[in-house]
């Protein structure tokens, strides 16, 4: 790929919809925090930490992929370092170019080895957000993951926060983990109160899992995307209900390959879905674990899958409607986002 495009891709304006806070937590933070609060890691040295919390080629599968979350919990251990380290993921997506990014967090996740309440956790994950806001080009919204090996009375608690917070920066719910052992029919009626209280749902389903999960997310969860999804190339029937539902998927190219949910990055469907007139989304899922960024992903479509720079400054204005960011801020970036591509050519 000649370098031109590599910077013109840098340069767009970008919106990103399925990026996870933990995910974006690099060995060099971990490092920084651990020195600091005097925490226990495998190793001090830098390089090592790297082989600890990031994938090096592809991992084994799934689970062996979200095991590079294990050293991560110990990211949070007091208010204060929530809150720098919202603070420096968005400025970070910033410094890509994203104008617009919905990060998703797990409460359960985040207060698993300190037990702060999730609603101060909420507000300071949103200081750091709002500060970041304010010294860089960007917009930030938050999504509530509502992890699935957990209780269904802690997905309720999720529920409850989420609809708390809503309006003030928190934006929509969704559903994580293990999806093959925990399918979303287990939450339907979690996810019925929170459509009930109004708010956005994503869900992951048809990464790894059943194809069928994704229908019951549609059909059961009501949910308006779906985290990957990428199952549904295998199902003719539910193609054609996914196009006509205009239920998009958010894709994540790097994630997919090196949780080996796709054998390589040539055989990723994103290009049949696309064509199929699918709605999607490009993302980097967990930016610091995959060694990725938005920009990288957007090339990786381009050269593996024939893309134009047209093609991306589509998916991208389309990335903006499918967000869950409120209406009247959604016409303000849609104008800006216009302009800004239109001068990248
Ligand atoms: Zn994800």
């Amino acid at each position: 790929m000649d370098e031109k495009i590599a910077e013109k891709i840098e340069a767009l304006p970008k919106v990103e919809l399925h990026r996870h806070l933990e995910g974006c937590v690099t060995a060099e933070m971990l490092l920084e925090i651990a020195r600091e609060h005097d925490l226990k890691l495998p190793t001090t040295d830098l390089e090592e930490l790297r082989s600890y919390v990031q994938v090096q080629g592809k991992a084994t599968d799934l689970k062996a992929f979200l095991n590079k979350f294990y050293w991560l919990g110990k990211a949070f251990p007091d208010l204060a370092t929530v809150e720098r380290i919202s603070y420096e993921v968005v400025r970070e997506c910033a410094r890509d170019n994203i104008r617009y990014v919905e990060l998703r967090f797990s409460p359960t996740f985040m207060t698993m080895e300190k037990h702060h309440q999730w609603g101060d956790l909420i507000l300071h994950l949103l200081k750091g957000a709002r500060r970041a806001e304010d010294e860089f080009d960007i917009a930030a919204g938050f999504i509530v993951g509502v992890s699935r090996t957990h209780s269904l009375k802690s997905a309720m608690r999720a529920v409850a926060v989420a609809a708390e917070y809503a309006g003030l920066g928190i934006v929509g719910l969704d559903l994580v983990g293990d999806e093959a052992e925990y399918p979303p029919e287990m939450f339907a009626s979690v996810f019925r109160t929170a459509r009930d209280s109004g708010l956005n749902l994503t869900v992951h389903a048809g990464e790894e899992g059943e194809v069928s999960n994704v229908r019951v997310a549609i059909e059961q969860l009501g949910a308006d995307r779906i985290g990957h999804g990428i199952q549904v190339v295998n199902d003719p029937g539910l193609m054609d209900f996914v196009r006509e539902k205009k239920v998009p998927l958010e894709i994540a190219l790097t994630s997919n390959v090196q949780t080996r949910v796709v054998p390589s990055l040539a055989e990723h469907p994103v290009r049949a879905l696309s064509d199929f007139g699918i709605r999607i989304s490009l993302n980097t899922d967990d930016p610091a674990i995959s060694a990725t960024s938005l920009t990288r992903e957007y090339l990786l479509a381009m050269e593996a899958f024939g893309y134009t720079l047209e093609d991306i400054k589509g998916f991208i204005l389309d990335a903006l409607e499918q967000a869950f960011v409120e209406e009247y801020r959604k016409n303000r970036l849609r104008a800006r986002l216009r302009e800004e591509l239109s001068r990248v050519v």
